[in-house]
């Protein structure tokens, strides 16, 4: 790679100033972090001088920034990680068993949420801080099925499955669309392996929908609500089986196993739940990477030949007096996430000749149902959601390219009772005497394809936020798919609910996770980074977070995302040795 020039030779194409003044290696030989050595390897950790160009500047640090981050320092790379939020760094003292402490892991900066099925963010969907939204994900760790990834042959209008009215050729659109990916379900699965055997997954000893898969550890306890999904797939005759789930069930290094006490999206306090704090950044640090927490990227400065040379940022480690810094780097890795990855994009106006940044918004369809049972259940006991099913990865009768997973649910009273409100419209006295059941209450939901459409999209807002930049505004509508998706998944989980034995079923609509936004693909008039991450346009500028995926897939997306995120450093390491 061509080394930029010197300050003296950058020109800003940044934004208005903020308003206030593992591969083969990829630590998987070394035990991953207890929490009692954060504090240790934060006193150790090499720092990277600003005026001194990095070999890359990582933004975000969560599903995306933080595996290529280890890779990349194991390869012997100046690497630096800018992160928003802070560094937790003794779990077992930060994290508690307290729902409402928790909010302090969710990104909750104001978003404007548009169209017909506006998105709920904040808790719902992200996060902050040294590990982003793993802090508090679930840590369910499905791959994606093979025949998702080619969503757009699927879709084909001669095959009688069109998605959301709009007949696909099998090609993606300069408008956007449905497309398939531009990578096969044979080139992940290496760096699927290698993110399972590093995170330490948990599953089933023969998985159903792929029986040659082999997880690492033996699968975690099932609670409660997974007994009672067993029973009633079992009824309507269908499989559900031990979920994977990227918590120990046994002990590994100096990581403890999962103790069951449901607390996973508080933060986990003892390192069990593979967040990554405890796994990809601890080894990113003992292999010289740099993390700057309370850092919050927001411009560029780019060479004579327009690569970035430098990142702007405003380090708030003083709140009361952030200071603005800029960081010299010879590439960049955009892993904010998918709206502030294409939120950044848009301000700063980089690499968006294809007129792709932001748009294709996705959010998974994640229909829950809920019901009462005779004898206690109590879903606040065990890792929350044990049992899977893919059954449904092609449901019958539905006229949509895609399908959905199928998982049992385990959620706390406050994160309960708020979707009580949301969903079944109850208030007062009506919910209180309604959540008086809670310990006889429980849940199933889904994780369904949602498929990117035109119509749905991240742009600029004319609000700006505190720190002088303009406020996300996301348009978000269901079409046709996940209209019928929804509908679907309602009726099965009714069914499997009354077959396990519950009383008083309602369903409550909802989506979760976010993805799209700057896809990857082929063609740059029809994406914005190639199949590896790296933009089109600026070849030092690499996309590696949920914002790259083409299409959604019907499974949770954070093992996909570490997946690829592996293999763009792997990438980038190759562009750098030529
Ligand atoms: C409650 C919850 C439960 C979930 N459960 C599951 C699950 O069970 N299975 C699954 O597969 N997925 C799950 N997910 C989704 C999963 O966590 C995300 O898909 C994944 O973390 C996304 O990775 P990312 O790297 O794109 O973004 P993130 O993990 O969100 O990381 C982005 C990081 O970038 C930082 N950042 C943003 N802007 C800037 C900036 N300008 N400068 C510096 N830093 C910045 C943020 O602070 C954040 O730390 C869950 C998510 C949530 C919120
Ligand atoms: S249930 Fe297991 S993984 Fe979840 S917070 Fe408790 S110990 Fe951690």
């Amino acid at each position: 790679m061509s080394r930029p020039q010197n300050s003296r030779d950058v020109r800003l194409a940044g934004l208005a100033r903020p308003s206030s003044s593992m591969g083969p290696s990829s630590g998987a030989e070394r035990a991953p972090a207890a929490p009692k050595e954060f504090a240790r390897l934060r006193a150790s950790m090499r720092r990277i001088p600003e005026d001194e160009p990095a070999d890359a500047v990582v933004i975000g640090t969560g599903a995306g920034g933080a595996p290529l981050l280890a890779r990349l320092a194991e390869a012997g790379m100046h690497v630096v990680a800018l992160e928003a939020g802070p560094w937790w760094e003794s779990p077992a003292d930060d994290f508690a068993t307290d729902e409402l402490d928790a909010a302090k892991l969710y990104w909750l900066d104001e978003r404007l949420s548009a169209g017909d099925t506006p998105e709920a963010f904040g808790s719902n969907n992200s996060g902050t801080g040294v590990g982003g939204s793993m802090l508090h994900w679930g840590a369910f760790v499905p791959r994606a099925d093979p025949r998702d990834l080619r969503l757009a042959t699927e879709a084909d209008p001669s095959n009688g499955k069109g998605g959301n009215g709009k007949p696909s050729n099998g090609k993606s659109t300069r408008a956007g669309g449905i497309a398939d990916w531009p990578l096969s379900y044979d080139d992940l699965v290496p760096y699927y392996e290698q993110v399972e055997r590093f995170l330490g997954v948990s599953g089933p000893e023969s998985y159903p929908w792929d029986p040659a898969r082999r997880y690492p550890n033996p699968p975690l306890a099932i609670n409660a609500p997974g007994r009672l999904m067993q029973r009633g797939f079992a009824a309507l005759g269908m499989t559900a089986s031990a979920a994977p789930i990227a918590a120990l069930s046994v002990a590994d290094g100096e990581r403890r196993p999962c103790v069951h006490r449901g607390f996973c999206h508080q933060g986990c306090r003892n390192g069990a739940k593979a967040s990554m704090d405890v796994t990809y950044l601890p080894a990113a640090v003992r292999a010289g990477a740099e993390l700057r927490p309370l850092c919050f990227a927001h411009g560029f400065e780019r060479d004579p030949e327009g690569r970035i040379a430098a990142v702007l940022y405003t380090d708030s480690t003083d709140p009361e007096r952030p200071t603005l810094r800029r960081q010299r780097c010879r590439a960049v890795f955009l892993c904010a996430g998918a709206i502030e990855t294409p939120r950044l994009l848009l301000h700063t106006g980089l690499a968006n000749g294809s007129g792709q940044v932001g748009r294709n918004f996705m959010a998974h369809v994640a229909t829950q149902v809920w019901g009462t049972f005779e004898q206690p259940v109590h879903m606040d006991r065990g890792f929350p959601a044990t049992v899977i099913s893919e059954d449904t990865l092609r449901p019958e009768g539905v006229h949509a390219p895609g399908g959905y997973i199928v998982q049992s649910l385990g959620v706390l009273p406050v994160t309960f009772a708020r979707q009580v409100a949301r969903g079944r419209g109850l208030f007062g006295a009506a919910l209180t005497g309604y959540l008086d059941r809670y310990n006889y209450v429980a849940g199933i939901g889904i994780n369904g394809e949602c498929l990117p459409s035109p119509r749905n999209f991240v742009e600029l807002s004319d609000e700006t936020d505190a720190r002088g930049l303009p406020k996300p505004r996301i348009q978000f509508s269901y079409g046709q798919s996940e209209l019928e998706l929804a509908d679907h998944a309602g009726r099965l989980l009714t069914a499997a609910w009354q077959a396990a034995g519950a009383t008083d079923i309602w369903t409550f609509q909802r989506s979760a996770h976010m993805l799209g936004t700057c896809r990857m693909g082929a063609d740059p008039a029809a994406s914005v980074v190639d199949p590896f991450g790296r933009s089109h346009e600026i070849d030092n500028l690499w996309v590696a977070d949920n914002s790259v995926f083409p299409s959604s897939l019907a499974a949770n997306p954070a093992l996909t995302i570490m997946a690829l995120s592996l293999r763009t450093a792997d990438a980038f390491l190759h562009a750098s040795s030529n």
